[in-house]
Order: C-alpha cells, then structure tokens, then sequence
C-alpha cells in the first residue's frame, strides 16, 4: 500500500518537472538570441539578466525613476542611484537605502514597445505563451 503512495507521489513529481520552465519547446529566448519581440529588433541579448533588465527598460510601460536625495541626479536604476550615493556622498549605513518612496518617481515609458503577446515570464520559458488572439 505505502509504495504504491511512494510511487505516485514520485510520479507526480516527475510530471510537473517536466512542466517545468526551461522546457525548450515554450522558451521563446535564449541567451545570445536577440529580443523575441517583433517590433524591438534588438538582435542579440548575451545574458539573462541584460534580457531583463532590457525588458523592463522597453516592454514595460511604467518605468521608474530614482532621484539622488542629496542631488540632482536621476536613474532609471535603482542599483545605479545606491551605487551613485555611495561615491558621491558617502556611504550608507548598513540596512540602510537611498530608495525610499519619496525618491522614486513614476513615469510613462516613452521608449515602451508593446511586447503582446509576450510577457517576461513567457520570454525566459516560465510560462507558455499567450493565444496569439487579441481579447
Ligand atoms: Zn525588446
Ligand atoms: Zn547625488
């Protein structure tokens, strides 16, 4: 009775991680490949994380801005404007962070390309791809 149970769970294990993400047949990008989106036609991308960091810089539509609370520096990154404070107005304490809200600010996208029907996760294989219908 108990193996039987063993065996099932094994089972059912091993399906979903053959559900799992990096199943090639649902991974639309790979690195080295050049961005899936059709209308962005950037031809290659080397590492996973310039694809992110080139998706939320394009295909997304809000992007934020960080402000330097000491000047006017400005930065779509956040790694940038703790990396910035740093060198420029010395260190931080520990635990402690530059980004606090009143330092981002909020702003449309102007370079946003519409990746439908693609999202991140579609992109780096977490999920399968959309129906190429429009709702
Ligand atoms: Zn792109
Ligand atoms: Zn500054």
């Amino acid at each position: 009775m108990s193996m039987c149970v063993v065996d099932r769970a094994f089972e059912s294990l091993s399906l979903s991680q053959a559900e799992l993400p990096n199943d090639p047949t649902y991974q639309v990008w790979l690195p080295g490949q050049g961005c899936p989106v059709e209308r962005c036609g950037v031809p290659r991308i080397n590492v996973l994380c310039d694809m992110k960091r080139h998706w939320r810089e394009k295909h997304e539509e809000i992007v934020a801005k960080y402000l330097c609370p000491a000047c006017s520096y400005v930065s779509k990154r956040k790694s940038n404007l703790t990396y910035h404070y740093r060198m420029r107005h010395g260190s931080l304490e520990a635990g402690s962070s530059v980004v606090c809200p009143e330092n981002v600010e909020y702003h449309f996208n102007r370079e946003y390309i519409d990746p439908y029907p693609l999202t991140l996760e579609v992109v780096l294989g977490r999920k399968r791809p959309l129906d190429k219908e429009r709702p």
